[in-house]
């Protein structure tokens, strides 16, 4: 079980209070009327499956409520990150992948 830091209690809970969200920083386009459908599907439905590190937002379910972004190797489960919503990882190169 991963014990995950939540930002927002300051504090190590149980993996079972929180909820992954998905891929973090997904940027809404400014304008969705002019988006063509097929850029428009891309940002609905599109998402990387990365093997490696993966910048994820997560949500603090069965706590606080509130959302955050974790920076999860995939393959090993390892939590190298945890980092505010608006804030920019500071952990981008897997040293594991070469
Ligand atoms: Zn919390």
């Amino acid at each position: 079980m991963l014990s995950i830091y939540c930002p927002h209690c300051g504090e190590h809970r149980e993996e079972e209070e929180f909820h992954p969200k998905g891929q973090a920083h997904i940027v809404r386009p400014l304008d969705p009327e002019s988006c063509s459908d097929k850029e428009w599907g891309q940002y609905l439905y599109f998402r990387k499956n990365t093997r490696g590190l993966h910048h994820e937002l997560w949500v603090h379910a069965a706590g606080c409520r509130k959302f955050f972004n974790i920076t999860r190797d995939t393959v090993s489960y390892e939590i190298r990150e945890v980092y505010l919503i608006g804030e920019q990882p500071s952990v981008t190169s897997d040293r594991a992948q070469s």
